[in-house]
């Protein structure tokens, strides 16, 4: 699913070609037993769903772009919420035709590489969910 090297808290990790990113990072994290860090990347993918929350309804609001895509930019944090890694994914991808779509990040398949740096931290990260932006905030 994916290669790696270490140096010291910081994780260089190649993700395989046709893996779904998401998931292979949650399975990287949960391997190597991080529950608190962040992560930065870049690659390619032919299908992203991005997520957006409507903060008058609290609704979400997924959408699927199934076209060749650059990662140009992916941000995260790695967090742990029920004592399971809690992802929260943002990325840009740029189009064929050199404009970016972007937003927070649910599930991408990749279609060439996906390079990352994962950096360890060794607190505490948790997340509970609030009431009043339906979100999953951070437990500092
Ligand atoms: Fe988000």
């Amino acid at each position: 699913m994916y290669s790696f090297t270490q140096d010291g808290d910081k994780f260089v990790v190649s993700i395989d070609n046709h893996q779904e990113l998401a998931g292979a990072i949650a399975a990287f994290c949960k391997e190597q037993g991080i529950l608190a860090g962040e992560i930065s990347g870049i690659g390619a993918v032919n299908t992203a769903t991005l997520r957006f929350l409507d903060p008058g309804t609290k609704r979400y609001v997924d959408k699927t772009f199934d076209e060749q895509m650059e990662i140009s930019s992916l941000v995260g944090n790695i967090s742990e919420k029920d004592g399971n890694v809690y992802l929260h994914l943002h990325a840009n991808f740029g189009r064929r035709d050199y404009t970016v779509i972007g937003g927070h990040l649910l599930c991408a398949t990749i279609n060439g590489a996906c390079e990352l740096v994962v950096t360890r931290f060794h607190c505490k990260m948790g997340r509970h969910f609030d009431e009043e932006t339906g979100l999953n905030l951070y437990t500092l």
